[in-house]
């Protein structure tokens, strides 16, 4: 994408939320639910996680997202089936940027592809690093066909407001109190937290070239599921001023096991991006009130398991300097 044609992105993007709180009922009722949404703060592996009682939600979390479930329904990102109220803004001739009618943060964007092709970051990630620059009260993100995508047949990002996760606005202090780092091919840092119970992969640099080399080098070490076109990831991505702030999940499992079980033991909690940063979404009241930090533990181990991430950082190291 051209960096020109991104220049007046942040501005469009308030000018498009403000209208569409005032000519869009539903969605700006759903703006006001969300500011009324009940949270409460479980500590797990060292991070602040806050659980969000978000009923609009269930929509997504218990959407059916299987290939033959997906091809039945019409797609919600493409022109011709959005509601006549949703309007959007051009993004370079690539993406659309749109208010997101069912909001995680005080202000949500989604980013459509143009085309309906399937959902993959595989050759965007560039894209992803210029979209977080051109955005940069946002924190923009990512969420592979079976890690939370609710339409993992278009391909979109998401875009959120910064210092709402807390892996990103209290990344400094994380980073300082259980951060492990280390640099890679003397350019990009890259680092965990040696406590949270997520397979989660941070790197930062200043060069977005860098940064798009190393995550091709990462990407390159994770297991791909066969029939799919690409490793199971959450990404998320912020940008600093000067540098990239980036988070990939490494995913193992689509949903936690509680997720399909039945009676008192079932969970609704569909782990996307948001979740994996330490928002963690519940649609029903009963999840919202009953989750402990253990088993909000366990849910991550299952769907993004550390040993993952070992294995990487192992074959990581051996080619750096
Ligand atoms: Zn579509």
């Amino acid at each position: 994408m051209k960096p020109d044609s991104l220049k007046n992105l942040a501005d469009e993007a308030d000018a498009l939320l403000r209208v569409q709180w005032q000519q869009w009922p539903e969605a700006a009722g759903h703006y006001a639910a969300l500011s009324q949404c009940r949270e409460r703060t479980v500590e797990v592996g060292g991070v602040p996680v806050r659980l969000q009682c978000n009923p609009e939600r269930i929509r997504s979390t218990a959407s059916k997202v299987d290939r033959r479930s997906v091809a039945q329904r019409p797609c919600f990102l493409c022109d011709a089936n959005r509601p006549a109220e949703q309007l959007s803004v051009p993004v370079a001739g690539r993406y659309q940027l749109l208010v997101n009618p069912y909001p995680i943060f005080p202000r949500h964007f989604t980013l459509p592809a143009v085309e309906h092709v399937p959902q993959l970051l595989r050759g965007r990630f560039g894209d992803m690093l210029q979209l977080a620059a051109a955005l940069p009260a946002c924190m923009v993100f990512y969420n592979g066909a079976r890690c939370g995508a609710s339409a993992p047949d278009h391909m979109h990002f998401q875009a959120g407001n910064k210092g709402f996760v807390p892996i990103e606005s209290q990344w400094d202090t994380l980073l300082a109190t259980q951060g492990e780092s280390r640099r890679w091919e003397g350019g990009v840092v890259y680092s965990r937290l040696t406590r949270w119970p997520v397979a989660m992969l941070a790197f930062e640099d200043d060069d977005a070239e860098a940064l798009y080399a190393f995550w091709e080098r990462v990407e390159a070490l994770l297991p791909v599921p066969s029939g799919d076109a690409e490793p199971p990831v959450n990404m998320l991505c912020s940008f600093t001023g000067t540098s990239w702030r980036c988070w990939a999940v490494l995913r193992t499992r689509h949903r936690p096991w509680q997720y399909d079980a039945g009676g008192e033991a079932q969970r609704l909690v569909s782990p996307g991006a948001v979740d994996m940063a330490g928002v963690v979404i519940t649609p029903r009241e009963t999840d919202f009130l009953s989750l402990s930090a253990a088993e909000l533990a366990d849910i991550y181990r299952q769907v993004a398991d550390p040993s993952l991430l070992d294995v990487c950082l192992q074959q990581l190291k051996t080619r750096c300097r």
